[in-house]
């Protein structure tokens, strides 16, 4: 099995910026560019409870949070908001002697939750975002994880997330266009989305006037070819 190296990984954010648009995927890691709004201000406050590194007790469930994740297996890198490791009190689990937590015999099932401000979004971006973490986590650790848990901050809910095999298709698929978009090193056009009124990056992305501006571009180039070449007689 091939294997990358740490200079290879990808943030496991970058997937989340993928997924959500392409085009504030490029913006963020080809060019650099970065602004808050108050849904980023809102989220970052969220998360930083989530990434204190503290580890927690609480019976049977050990909580760890701001893990350090990451897979060179699928060339990942980044921080798990928080993984609970359940401890598995079943017999099975107890002959197997499962994964040693911190010097804690038995076995301990991780499950990964991650904190979002918002709200269940349509397309399944925050799931890749989960499923990324459960790769990293199940390579870390030599196990199997089924399912996590995404919390919203809006609703205060936890909302479980099984990693199927369609979830992690998706995953990796996201993963492989982040590599072939980061080899081609061009940002993606802008198309203006209803998303984008949402979007941190707005006023540096201008999608509507880009998109304008690529018509503009489009109508142009189409009427030069739609010129009589000199080898129709009816330009000397
Ligand atoms: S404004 Fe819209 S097109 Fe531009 S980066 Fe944001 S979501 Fe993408």
């Amino acid at each position: 099995m091939s294997m990358f190296t740490e200079d290879d990984l990808i943030p496991i954010s970058a997937l989340q910026h993928f997924a959500f648009c392409e085009r504030q995927w490029g913006l963020i890691h080809l060019e650099g560019l970065w602004a808050e709004n108050r849904l980023t201000v809102e989220g970052k406050q969220l998360h930083e409870r989530a990434d204190s590194d503290e580890t927690q007790v609480r019976g049977d469930v050990r909580i760890a949070r701001g893990q350090r994740i990451r897979s060179l297996v699928h060339g990942l890198v980044g921080r798990a908001d928080i993984v609970e490791f359940h401890k598995d009190t079943s017999p099975s689990a107890v002959e197997q002697n499962g994964i040693e937590l911190n010097g804690l015999e038995g076995r301990w099932n991780p499950i990964p939750i991650e904190y979002k401000r918002g709200r269940v979004k349509f397309k399944p971006i925050d799931e890749i975002q989960l499923c990324a973490q459960a790769l990293c986590l199940e390579e870390m650790l030599e196990t199997a994880i089924d399912e996590g848990f995404l919390f919203y901050g809006k609703t205060r809910r936890r909302h479980p997330v099984t990693f199927s095999p369609t979830l992690r298709q998706l995953t990796t698929d996201c993963i492989e266009n982040i590599r072939h978009a980061t080899i081609l090193g061009k940002t993606p056009s802008a198309s203006y989305q209803k998303e984008c009124d949402n979007c941190s990056l707005y006023d540096l992305c201008m999608p509507k006037a880009i998109e304008q501006s690529q018509s503009v571009r489009e109508y142009l180039n189409k009427s030069v070819r739609d010129l009589p070449s000199p080898d129709d007689g009816m330009i000397s």
